[in-house]
């Protein structure tokens, strides 16, 4: 999976930094995390092509998280999309898409399937991966994601099924999908038997606005990836605690705890132009953390 920041500034954006959004890319299609203002700039900016857009994630109904959604979706309709678009969030987004659209007299010619939801659980659930959510602790209700791809099947060893003597061909592939199969001569032949060891799926976790809470240690469980906010640094605690935000260091004690293997700090507080304090803060406590930068891409 590629994974693109397009914003990583809170509350307005910076000439730099865009408000909150990133985009996973996973087996060509596009899987969007929040929707600043701004983010369909950012998104034509990193060559993505909205043609892949399958889903969007919203966190919670700030401005900073939001306010780039509707002008995207009415892209979409410019571009004539016809295939139906998945948008996952709190309760209260199908009102907020279903007022502006009214206000600003638009229809969408594609499908738009909202789904709301108020308390943890998975949103989708396809052969290869789900997304899990979980409220998180901010001053409105919010939802943290944790994308998790499926184990898939060990490595085909083309040498040892030649060696039992299976034909190529289409038993080679009911193998791979798990199935046991007859040969000619009778003799049964079972997946195992010619697979290596399932290949474990990545997760990668997105913890927007909170407060270090359970459910965002549970979402960042032996996450592959952890993105976090990192709205201040340790100096600003108070003003964190009060904010219901994180520090960078309370994010890396998060990342640390849960086991996660990377940790991308995100969501800057745009009072700060040079992050590299905050990084080492971060790294003392979680040394394998990047700071984001806009436009900035990982391999997961
Ligand atoms: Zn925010
Ligand atoms: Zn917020």
């Amino acid at each position: 999976m590629r994974v693109v920041f397009l914003g990583t500034s809170s509350g307005t954006p910076t000439l730099a930094r865009y408000l909150s959004s990133v985009a996973v890319v996973r087996e060509g299609e596009i899987f969007l995390f929040d929707c600043g203002e701004g983010t369909q700039i950012r998104f034509r900016r990193a060559r993505l092509r909205f043609s892949r857009l399958e889903r969007i994630f919203i966190s919670h109904l700030h401005g900073d998280h939001v306010t780039g959604l509707m002008g995207l979706l009415m892209s979409l309709q410019m571009a004539e999309r016809v295939q139906p678009l998945y948008l996952h969030g709190p309760p209260g987004l199908q009102e907020y898409v279903l007022t502006c659209k009214r206000l600003l007299h638009t229809q969408f010619a594609y499908q738009l399937i909202v789904e709301e939801a108020g308390k943890a659980g998975v949103l989708c659930d396809t052969p290869e991966y789900y997304v899990e959510c979980a409220p998180l602790e901010h001053r409105l209700f919010t939802l943290g994601f944790a994308l998790q791809e499926k184990p898939r099947p060990g490595v085909f060893n083309v040498a040892v099924a030649q060696a039992l003597g299976i034909p190529e061909g289409p038993l080679y592939g009911r193998l791979q999908r798990g199935e046991t199969i007859v040969l000619e001569d009778g003799r049964t032949v079972r997946p195992e038997q010619v697979l290596g060891p399932p290949r474990p799926g990545k997760r990668i976790a997105y913890c927007p606005d909170t407060r270090p809470c359970e459910n965002a240690l549970a979402l960042a469980r032996n996450a592959d990836l952890l993105i976090h906010e990192g709205t201040f640094g340790a100096e600003l605690h108070a003003e964190a605690v009060r904010k219901t935000h994180a520090t960078v260091v309370e994010a890396a004690e998060i990342a640390k705890t849960a086991g996660a293997k990377r940790l991308v700090l995100t969501h800057f507080s745009p009072r700060y132009r040079d992050l590299e304090p905050l990084r080492q803060q971060a790294a003392a406590i979680f040394p394998h953390v990047t700071v984001a930068e806009d436009l900035m891409e990982i391999e997961v």
